[in-house]
């Protein structure tokens, strides 16, 4: 195994609320309240259109570690262990941040915020889990091919840097652990639900052994800040073709396209060390 290690504790996260105009990886730091501008994926405030809505997105469109990307070619190496905690038999909370098709309206996703206090240790740095949210289709592609959704765990260590953690969603058996967010979806628009996340949660969302990739990159939201470590799971989860057409049919394309890789290096893990609780 490499030299640093990842390791987790447990520790408090104090309940974060986000701004109205923030978005899936918005994070409280850069939260952009009182903004005009409102982000979408729609033709006129789009991924394209992101960098010039507002001078704090600029990376949106100049930025040279963007995310997504596609995960293709990737550089063999060894991850540190890792533990990842997830919510479990907790109440959360979550926020349909809007209810309506095509709104153009901030933040176009089903987010569940933590307040809980999951944290992941990464070498010396310790996140908090800040969110886990989910786009339709997947953000990043394998060798080009997008998935039906991808689940992003965003976490955030003090001072503000990020690290986010990717499962990649595929069509497949029902999975019980999203059937209780699921069943309350359609009760949620616009406004904060308290959820029970299932006892095992984590083993439905990160079944089985897994590869991870691993590379640098950005918020796949304005204001695209980069600088946030992105661990992606190369083994897709299965959700059943009814729970991602109950997902679609609330949010659909809520994804950015994949963005140059440049001069950045993907690793892959084939078989790390890896906890999940
Ligand atoms: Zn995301």
């Amino acid at each position: 195994m490499s030299a640093s290690r990842i390791s987790v504790v447990v520790g408090t996260l104090t309940a974060l609320f986000l701004a109205s105009c923030s978005g899936p990886e918005t994070v409280p730091e850069g939260h952009d309240e009182g903004h005009a501008a409102h982000w979408g994926y729609e033709a006129d405030n789009g991924p394209d259109a992101w960098g010039s809505m507002d001078p704090e997105w600029i990376l949106c469109a100049e930025g040279l570690e963007q995310s997504p990307i596609d995960l293709t070619n990737a550089t063999e190496i060894e991850l540190p262990g890792a533990e990842i905690h997830t919510p479990s038999k907790q109440e959360v909370g979550m926020l349909n941040q809007e209810g309506v098709i095509g709104a153009l309206d901030n933040g176009h996703t089903i987010q569940i915020n933590s307040k809980t206090g999951e944290t992941m240790t990464v070498g010396d740095r310790s996140y908090a889990l800040v969110q886990f949210h989910f786009h339709a289709p997947s953000e990043h592609t394998v060798d080009g091919e997008h998935f039906p959704m991808e689940m992003h765990f965003v976490h955030q260590a003090e001072g503000g840097a990020l690290a986010v953690v990717g499962v990649l969603i595929e069509e497949g058996a029902q999975n019980l652990g999203i059937a209780p967010l699921w069943a309350q979806l359609a009760e949620a628009p616009g406004s904060e639900t308290a959820v029970r996340i299932p006892a095992g949660f984590a083993d439905y969302i990160f079944p089985g052994d897994a590869g991870i990739y691993h590379y640098d990159g950005s918020l796949t939201t304005p204001p695209c800040s980069e600088g946030v470590k992105w661990y992606v799971r190369e083994t897709p989860t299965q959700l059943s073709k009814d729970q991602i057409a109950a997902f679609t049919a609330i949010y659909d394309n809520n994804n950015r396209p994949v963005q140059a890789r440049g001069d950045r290096t993907l690793y892959l893990d084939e078989k790390p060390t890896v906890t999940i609780y």
